[in-house]
């Protein structure tokens, strides 16, 4: 699954509908203090499930939503749209038969997500079950952020061993199995 682009409304500061294309081997953003580089990343683990506004650098999940500048009323939903080139089929099981992903979440003032798979309204889960085991995902090692490789480092064998499990696939079966035995 390649990331081919992001498009964002409403977004923290991206309020007006924004598409970030990533072509060829994209290797940095740059830009000024506070120009927006953190919110791209936020953007990106808030569509795939991230449901931690901390985790977001706010302090409620609505946040995430454009709540105005010294020129701009703050808006009332924000978006965010995330495109996969999906032709090698690295997305397993159901999802291998699609050459485009496109998953989305939106959010409103009531705190209320709403998730799309290819334009279909679907549950949170659709969308954490196709990141399992691909080590993508909203908390998964494909994210690596200031702190994390020492989090890694200082890291309980347990929480080490979480790590291992998804980078060998082994995540998505004990999610599986999980689920059966609690029903
Ligand atoms: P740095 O180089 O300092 O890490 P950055 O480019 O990563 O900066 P971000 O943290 O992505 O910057 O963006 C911070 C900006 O986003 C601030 O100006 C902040 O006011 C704005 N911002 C964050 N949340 C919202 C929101 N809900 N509505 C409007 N603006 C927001
Ligand atoms: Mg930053």
């Amino acid at each position: 699954m390649k990331l081919e682009k992001i498009i964002l409304s409403g977004f923290k500061s991206f309020v007006d509908p924004t598409t970030i294309p990533i072509k060829g081997n994209l290797i940095s953003i740059v830009g000024p203090n506070g120009c927006g580089k953190s919110n791209i990343i936020d953007a990106v683990r808030w569509v795939m499930g991230e449901s931690s506004a901390k985790h977001l650098r706010g302090g409620s999940m609505t946040d995430v939503i454009f709540n105005g500048s010294s020129g701009r009323k703050p808006v009332s939903t924000a978006s965010v749209e995330l495109v996969f080139d999906n032709s090698e089929g690295r997305a397993g099981g159901e999802f291998a038969k699609y050459n485009t992903i496109a998953i989305k979440r939106q959010v409103s003032r009531d705190g209320q997500s709403i998730y799309q798979f290819n334009g279909t309204k679907c549950r949170r889960k659709d969308i954490t079950d196709l990141f399992l085991g691909t080590g993508l995902g909203a908390r998964s090692y494909a994210i690596i952020e200031q702190g994390t490789i020492s989090r890694v480092v200082e890291a309980k064998p347990d929480e080490l061993r979480l790590h291992i499990e998804e980078a060998a696939g082994v995540t998505k079966y004990k999610e599986r199995r999980n689920e059966t035995e609690m029903r």
